[in-house]
Order: C-alpha cells, then sequence, then structure tokens
C-alpha cells in the first residue's frame, strides 16, 4: 500500500464513483447496463429489467426535527421509482432494507412504513422483502426497486444528439428553498420552542422537500404520446449537474435559456425572501426529481401543447461547450455545482 492518502473530496462523489468503475469488469451477457445510468438495466428475454438503489441516512437525507416518519417513507420509496421512471421503466417491485437504533419504538417504525405502503399503493409497486438491523446512531433506510419495460424503449443518459431539444418536467429550485425554511424554522424553534413554526405560507415549497412525487405520470403519457427520449435522467443533484452528466454520457454540449427555465411562484417569492437567486436555485438546487430528457425534433408536435414538459434548450455539439443564454441575450458558460455529499 502506498502511503498517499487522497480524500475523498478531492474526488467528489462522481469521481469517486468513476474510480470504483475502473475496476469493476462485466462478465455477463445479462448485465446489459451496469453503473452509469439512473439504473442498470438487466435482460429479461423478450424484456429488461432495470434495478436501482438509494441508501437514507438520518441527519443526512432526512431531519426528524421537521420531516415526519410517513413521509420519510414514502420519500424513500419515490426517489428510487425516480429512478426507474429516468430510465423510462414502469416500477413493480422494491425491498425495504432498515436499520434502527433504540430511539425508534414500532409505532415509529409503524409510521415510518404508513408512508412505504402509500406509496408503493401510488405507484402500483409490491414490497417483497428487505433486511432488518441494529443501528448505533439513528435510521438508515436503503430501498431497491426492479422495473419493467421493452427493450427498445428504455431511455439512458448516452443517446441525446446535437439538435435534439433539451426538456424539463414540472418546476425547478422548489425543493431546495423547502429545505432552507424548514431548517430556518428549526431553527427558530430550537431558540425559542413556544415559537409555532410559521409554514402555512410556505406549503408548496415544504412539501417538495418532504413529499416529493415521483413523474410516473410523464412516463406514461410519453408512452400514449408514442416518443422514446433519446436520453433521459431524473433531477436529483440539481439541472446544471444532470445537464453535464447528458452532455458527457453522450458526448454533446448543450444551450439552454433563462428564461424557459421552469420555476414556481412560491419558490421564486421564497427564493427572493430568503436572499437567494431563484435562477441558482433551479439550476443547482438539489431533489426536485422531475425528470430531464431530450427528443429528437420529429415529436416536439407530440408533446407541444404537455402543460407540464418546458422545452428549456436544445442539445450542440460537444466542442460547442454547455451554455446558458440569459434574459439579456448573454451566452454563459453553465457550471455545475450539484448536490455535494462530501
Ligand atoms: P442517482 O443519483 O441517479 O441515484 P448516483 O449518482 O447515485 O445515481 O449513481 C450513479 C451510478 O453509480 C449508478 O449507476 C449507481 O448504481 C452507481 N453507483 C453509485 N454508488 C456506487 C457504489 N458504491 N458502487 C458501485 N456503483 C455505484
Ligand atoms: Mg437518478
Amino acid at each position: 500500500m502506498s502511503e498517499k492518502r487522497t480524500e475523498i473530496r478531492e474526488i467528489g462523489e462522481f469521481g469517486l464513483i468513476d474510480h470504483l468503475n475502473e475496476k469493476v469488469v462485466v462478465k455477463n451477457p445479462s448485465s446489459i447496463k451496469g453503473i452509469g445510468d439512473d439504473a442498470a438495466v438487466i435482460d429479461a428475454g423478450d424484456h429488461v429489467k432495470v434495478i436501482t438503489t438509494d441508501l437514507l441516512l438520518e441527519g443526512v437525507h432526512f431531519d426528524l426535527a421537521y420531516a415526519p416518519l410517513p413521509h420519510v417513507g414514502f420519500k424513500a420509496v419515490a426517489v428510487n421509482v425516480s429512478d426507474v421512471a429516468a430510465m423510462n421503466a414502469i416500477p413493480k417491485q422494491i425491498t425495504v432494507s432498515i436499520a434502527l437504533s433504540n430511539r425508534f419504538s414500532v409505532e415509529a417504525v409503524d409510521a415510518l412504513y404508513a408512508g412505504i405502503h402509500a406509496a408503493c399503493e401510488h405507484y402500483g409497486v409490491d414490497l417483497i422483502g428487505g433486511d432488518t438491523t441494529a443501528s448505533r446512531s439513528g435510521l438508515v433506510i436503503s430501498i431497491t426497486a426492479v422495473g419493467e419495460a421493452q427493450k427498445d424503449q428504455i431511455a439512458y443518459r448516452n443517446g441525446a444528439k446535437a439538435n435534439d431539444i433539451l426538456c424539463a418536467t414540472g418546476d425547478l429550485g422548489g425543493a431546495l428553498v423547502g429545505l432552507q425554511i424548514l431548517e430556518r424554522e428549526k431553527q427558530v424553534y430550537l431558540a425559542n420552542p413556544d415559537m409555532k413554526p410559521d409554514l402555512e405560507k410556505y406549503g408548496i415549497v415544504t412539501a417538495r422537500q418532504l413529499k416529493p412525487d415521483a413523474r410516473m405520470d410523464i412516463i406514461h403519457e410519453l408512452r400514449e404520446l408514442d416518443v422514446v427520449p433519446t436520453s433521459m435522467m431524473d433531477i436529483s443533484d440539481g439541472l446544471a449537474s444532470e445537464i453535464f452528466h447528458i452532455c458527457k454520457a453522450s458526448n454533446v454540449g448543450a444551450t439552454i435559456y433563462e428564461d424557459k427555465l421552469p420555476i414556481d411562484k412560491q419558490t421564486f417569492d421564497t427564493a427572493v425572501e430568503l436572499n437567494l437567486d431563484p435562477i441558482t436555485c433551479v439550476l443547482n438546487g438539489g431533489e426536485d426529481y422531475e425528470l430531464l430528457f431530450t427528443i429528437d425534433q420529429k415529436d416536439f408536435k407530440k408533446l407541444e401543447k404537455h402543460p407540464d414538459i418546458h422545452f428549456i434548450g436544445h442539445i450542440t455539439k460537444a466542442e460547442e461547450g454547455k451554455f446558458l443564454v440569459t434574459k439579456s441575450g448573454t451566452a454563459v458558460q453553465l457550471k455545475a455545482q450539484g448536490w455535494k455529499h462530501f
């Protein structure tokens, strides 16, 4: 062993995944897609299965000071379903593994599972197994989701090509702004427990943070309209970071337009109130769990009138780079700050 010590933050989360991936050799022909997309893809004869997993830690991914246990359970399922959706697949099964410290009672576990069951109902998935163990510090939840699709329906991150149209669903930045409000109210409460948190006015943004909904509705609509995105991923780390992923995987560039970026009014107003730049929230806020995808121009007509799909820009050649055209018409280099865990 060399004596060199490299801090994980020097290479970052994505750098670490790339580093781990260097030593991975896929042996089985049924492993169609391994590391590097929202979910892995496995050959299942006449169709393919997708499989994805996410790990949520108390104190890192959720704070029980303001996140009710049923919401944590729902969100833990939704974030996995979102990665299945990001492959253009339909979720079918999940496994749920939990680690619990003795702070948690059976009633608390029931509250967590009430949210998990509600999500299973909402997304039409079956809970088929898991694992349970003790934890030294707080609650840990790991969920794995399995989905299905036809092989030619799968949307990878690497299929975008020049002149494709970049699309984003819903609105962005709300989950980050909601988190800032929840953190602020928590500090107010800690300083003075008699103060009742004033959250009514922030209902939309706090819900975006506490109870995100994976966009399976969009996946079903794309099917009905007979549109297969040329590339797709979900927006979990921030729009700019996800555009970088699609550009890197597809070896393309992208131009997006500030005036096309979708932002909800409450998100905008709350960002301003918090002294945050709303566009920065849209570009770099995490956890919105909307979909980012590209379509061939021939499919534009089919989606043109969709109220919740926004055409935010287009794909260019790799050498043209990645740009944001501001409202005043200036092109500025897009920066991907992403959501940093390290
Ligand atoms: P997402 O944000 O869509 O959940 P991630 O950024 O977590 O995706 O992961 C990107 C890719 O890296 C996925 O293919 C995932 O399975 C893989 N990955 C993440 N962590 C590890 C790990 N520790 N070992 C192997 N593969 C990993
Ligand atoms: Mg994803």
